[in-house]
């Protein structure tokens, strides 16, 4: 079953700084740095490196070659993404001597996604096929809407959460992924078992994966419920901990794996993930997993 990721791509620059930059004050930067992000390319990346058939479907702008090659590199299919004239999205990010960040978000010209854009890319796709979204493009309802009507299995990580998220058609969603902060937005409800309740309720025909860190992840499924434990590592560095877990998740799915099977090893992976530095990079392969 073919997976498709309609989803943001980001490019992060992280500049080096003694201390992070006060209201008028103007400072040299020890050095700056590139990594490719957003949240939608970690997620096409961890699907590849779990072994799905993932296809990345978006905007870039000219300046987007780096976001590209970084998603062909990790083997992502790149036919749905269009270039535009004008810039992709960017971050600016300092980091001090202690650690400490200070982050702008920059929208491109790459958020925003047309409904020719949408009907063009949905048509490589059939009933039964999945699509992965997050909330970071701005005509994710348009996308949501038009993918339910032609039958794709609609999993959504509502993050970042903002208060668009109450207008979306949420019914729509076959799979809700979020984590706790996601769950209190959506429901109101700041108990993990609430939450899923609440969840339950609203959307009787949605499944929903809540992760909670460290503490392991509940799954509701057709009338289900499961508990994964997470894996005991040493955590260095949580950064695309749920994307890890997203990717192997809806890799697992696409190729109808039981359920425990599934969650087993989206947490085995997510502890590899957080046991080592950085974002794409640390996610682990398949390959790896069966070592
Ligand atoms: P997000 O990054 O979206 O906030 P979580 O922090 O809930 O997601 O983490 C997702 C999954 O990653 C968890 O369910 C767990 O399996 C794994 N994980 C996260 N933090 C740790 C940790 N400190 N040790 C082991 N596994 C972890």
């Amino acid at each position: 079953m073919k997976i498709l990721n309609y989803g943001s791509m980001n490019i992060d620059r992280v500049y080096s700084v003694s201390h992070t930059v006060r209201p008028g004050e103007t400072i040299l930067a020890g050095g700056m740095t590139i990594y490719c992000g957003g949240k939608g390319l970690n997620q096409s990346i961890a699907i590849a490196k779990a072994g799905g058939e993932i296809y990345h479907a978006g905007v870039l702008g000219e300046d987007g070659d780096i976001l590209l090659d970084s998603l062909t590199r990790h083997h992502v299919d790149t036919r749905h993404i269009r270039r535009v004239t004008g810039a992709s999205s960017h971050t600016v990010i300092q980091v001090d001597d202690q650690g400490q960040n200070c982050i702008i978000v920059c929208p491109g010209d790459n958020v925003r996604v047309t409904d020719a854009d949408i009907d063009d890319v949905l048509s490589g796709f059939v009933a039964g096929d999945m699509l992965v979204l997050q909330n970071e493009l701005d005509n994710t309802p348009s996308i949501m809407r038009k993918a339910a009507a032609r039958g794709l299995v609609i999993v959504f990580n509502p993050s970042p959460v903002n208060e668009l998220l109450k207008t979306y058609p949420l019914d729509c969603v076959r799979w809700f992924l979020m984590n706790e902060i996601e769950g209190e937005a959506i429901t109101g409800e700041a108990e993990p078992m609430k939450i899923i309740n609440k969840m339950a309720e609203r959307y009787p025909s949605a499944s929903v994966v809540l992760t909670l860190g460290a503490q392991g992840a509940y799954c509701s499924h057709e009338g289900n419920l499961y508990f994964q434990t997470a894996f005991k590592v040493k955590a260095v560095d949580t950064t695309a901990a749920g994307d890890t877990f997203t990717g192997y998740l809806v890799t697992g799915l696409s190729k109808g794996e039981p359920m425990q099977d599934i969650l087993e090893r989206s947490a085995l992976a997510s502890s590899i993930t957080v046991s080592r530095k950085g974002a794409a990079d640390s996610i682990p392969t398949w390959q790896e997993l069966e070592r």
